[in-house]
């Protein structure tokens, strides 16, 4: 799907003049359903921040999915700030299935969630980020009003709401995962700047840092996704809780991603729904 053509805020080269002053919009996403998404909602709360969270039902590489009642608590807890969106039913990448089985994947896990949390999933991830032209139209038929992808290195919404890219994932990836996040997604000038704006730093922290600053002063948007089981094997917590401190800092605006995606393929409005 097209975005339409009213929908010029976020997207690059064709960003309004009054963006130059826009607060910086953060949106976050988190994928798996591991039990750690919990302590990433306590602490996105904490900074007054939004998490869209991607939850399978069940996880086929063995890694742990949240109870039923923990998912149940995690859409409201904090409701105001958390969105849940699907991930498939046993966390499978849908471009190695034939496209009935994948189509049962996706129904499956949209279902499933809708009846725990009474009320309508509109968003998923891929998992491993793989998709195609067939995956994204099942994504579409199933119901799903938008796709996330991990593609890096974009500080826009993007012209397709089932290939919507990301920033930065939460994650120290070397320069060299960089480097082919950014041939793989594609060339453009602005994703080159931020390549460059992120290489030009040593360390997680900073490369986020000069990331969001990058974004705020070409009035972009600063998508940040993650595994919270990293945040776990990796020992990261201190850091998101750093970034978000900073986020606020530099009075970022949080949104769901259901809300950016919203908010950037409508016309200009004045108000955001976190
Ligand atoms: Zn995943």
């Amino acid at each position: 799907m097209v975005k339409p053509s009213g929908a010029r805020y976020l997207m690059g080269s064709a960003m309004p003049k009054e963006c130059d002053t826009s607060p910086l919009l953060v949106t976050t996403s988190w994928d798996d359903g591991h039990p750690a998404d919990l302590r990433v909602a306590d602490l996105l709360a904490k900074h007054e921040a939004s998490g869209t969270f991607y939850i399978p039902n069940m996880n086929a590489e063995g890694r742990p999915v949240m109870q039923r009642t923990e998912i149940r608590r995690l859409g409201e807890h904090q409701f105001r700030h958390v969105e849940i969106g699907g991930h498939t039913r046993d966390h499978v990448s849908l471009t190695e299935l034939a496209p009935d089985a994948a189509a049962q994947q996706l129904i499956s896990n949209k279902q499933w969630l809708e009846d725990l949390l009474g009320r309508e999933v509109i968003g998923f991830a891929y998992v491993r980020g793989h998709h195609n032209r067939t995956v994204r139209r099942l994504v579409r038929d199933a119901g799903f009003r938008y796709a996330r992808t991990v593609t890096n290195l974009s500080d826009a919404a993007g012209p397709d709401c089932y290939q919507i890219p990301t920033t930065m994932q939460f994650f120290p990836h070397t320069d060299n995962i960089y480097i082919r996040n950014y041939l793989s997604g594609g060339h453009s000038l602005r994703r080159l700047a931020l390549l460059r704006a992120v290489l030009g730093k040593r360390g997680l922290q900073d490369r986020l840092y000069r990331a969001a600053e990058l974004c705020l002063r070409r009035g972009g948007c600063f998508h940040i996704w993650g595994h919270p089981w990293e945040l776990n094997e990796y020992d990261l917590w201190d850091e998101l809780d750093r970034l978000l401190a900073h986020l606020r800092h530099l009075h970022a605006q949080f949104v769901t991603n259901g809300a950016f995606w919203t908010h950037a393929s409508a016309p200009a409005t004045p108000e955001l729904v976190p």
